[in-house]
């Protein structure tokens, strides 16, 4: 039986939820026009009444707000409201830049931690649950943002934040930890130290898993599900939306359920700006419904995904988002053709490899040439005999990369442990190129 944090929300009839969504919209956007310099000047720049904002369908008329505007008014020029009813402030990890700055109301906290519960209980955790918390903990808004929902849902958290891989398991297995939280490449890198120690899925209690904060394919999915024993669930989020949180997976990994009573998504084309239908493929746009400290209005994410509303086998109504591509800024444009890094970790994964794996990316002349670093496994690198065996793999992946992406790339193999793991958000690519 699927189990909901807020059935009310998570359930709502879609006239309900829609008529909640315009009359919050409406109330935001007042409240920043009167508290916000930077929009009451993007509002009237763009000759936009509050006051005429009330629907949903009022949305697409409202100005973006982009990256370079809270870097422009960095760090506290977009807060909407006074200094003494701020309680927590957070950063961007930074992975695209300059960090950005956010803050958090006590109501806004409180947000939060229902955020995140509603994707635990969707993951199936539950009271009784130990939740092992292995995202780092400080700034960055990957473990607070998870530790106060499995606080809330009345859990048990462990706070052990990430690194030191090897009391990472110590403690799944003593503690008996029942869920895990971190970033999916580093959920690989604990799997495989913990294979290394001898230790399987029936050594330890986890059930689920909820891995975010950077773009995962479904074959690494299906590896993490294996080297646990467990089901792997994505969860989405972002500091500047609030943190993790913003959308997670239930039962049907079937894409990740929004929580709209306060997000609410577009999906645009990032070229002309215009809101694209559902199902179709562009950047996806937030806007914050219920932020007091830092609501944005119409958030140019960067991030590459397809939304859409379906009757989810879960019961739940929220709309859903896909499995992200990556970034916009991940994208690489490899003589021309689009290359994400998700895409190569797929391939790998699918040819039995794990994904580790460096993306190398250059000119010469006036050709840019990518390099595929890839990692061997013991068991394969110990089969190696000849030139030939270490050739023929080369050249299997090769053709394997090529047909996936459509550009030809350099394999070149090296051995196990060569390639950096990561306890947060892994680094996948190099690029040389002087633009
Ligand atoms: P930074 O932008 O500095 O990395 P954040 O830690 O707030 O700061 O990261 C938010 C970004 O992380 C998102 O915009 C998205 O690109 C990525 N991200 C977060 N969750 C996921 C996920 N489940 N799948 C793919 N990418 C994700
Ligand atoms: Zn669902």
């Amino acid at each position: 039986m699927e189990q909901y944090y807020s059935p009310w929300i998570e359930c709502a009839g879609l006239d309900s939820l829609r008529a909640e969504q315009g009359k919050r919209l409406g109330d935001m956007v007042k409240r920043v026009y009167e508290s916000v310099p930077f929009y009451r000047e993007r509002l009237d720049g763009h000759g936009i009444d509050p006051e005429s904002i009330k629907s949903v369908d009022d949305l697409s008329r409202l100005p973006f707000t982009y990256k370079k505007d809270l870097r422009d008014t960095y760090p506290y020029g977009m807060f909407a409201v006074p200094k003494e009813r701020i309680r927590r402030i957070h950063a961007t990890s930074g992975t695209t830049g300059k960090m950005t700055v956010v803050a958090y109301t006590r109501r806004d906290l409180d947000d939060w931690s229902e955020d995140t519960a509603r994707a635990l209980v969707a993951a199936g955790a539950t009271k009784a649950d130990y939740i092992h918390i292995a995202y780092g903990y400080g700034l960055f808004t990957g473990g607070l943002g998870m530790h106060y929902g499995a606080e809330r849902l009345g859990a048990v958290a462990i706070p052990v934040s990430s690194g030191n891989t090897a009391r990472q398991i110590d403690i799944l297995r003593d503690f008996g930890s029942n869920i895990l939280c971190c970033t999916p490449s580093y959920a690989m890198y604990i799997g495989e130290a913990m294979s290394e120690m001898g230790i399987g899925p029936d050594d330890i209690s986890l059930r689920a898993g909820v891995f975010g904060a950077e773009a995962w394919s479904e074959e690494m999915r299906l590896e993490i599900q294996r080297m646990f024993g467990i089901k792997a669930y994505d969860i989405f989020g972002m500091a500047e939306l609030i943190g993790p949180g913003v959308s997670f997976e239930c039962s049907d990994q079937s894409g990740m359920h929004v929580n709209e009573d306060k997000y609410i998504p577009e999906v645009i084309d990032p070229k002309t700006g215009k809101p694209l239908p559902e199902g179709v493929q562009g950047e996806l746009v937030f806007t914050c419904v219920r932020k007091e400290a830092l609501p944005l209005i119409r958030y140019r994410t960067g991030d590459i995904a397809t939304i859409w509303r379906e009757n989810c086998a879960c019961g739940r109504t929220l709309i859903k988002m896909s499995k992200l591509r990556g970034r916009t800024d991940d994208m690489l444009i490899i003589r021309g053709v689009n290359v994400f890094p998700s895409q190569v970790e797929s391939v790998l994964l699918d040819l039995g490899l794990p994904p580790n794996y460096l993306l190398v990316v250059d000119r010469v002349g006036n050709m840019d040439t990518m390099e595929v670093q890839v990692e061997m496994t013991p068991e394969i690198f110990s089969g190696i005999s000849t030139v030939g065996d270490l050739q023929s793999i080369q050249k299997k992946i090769e053709g394997a990369l090529l047909s996936t992406l459509g550009v030809t790339t350099t394999v070149k193999l090296v051995e196990p442990k060569q390639i950096a793991r990561s306890e947060g958000k892994a680094k996948r690519v190099q690029d040389n190129r002087k633009f």
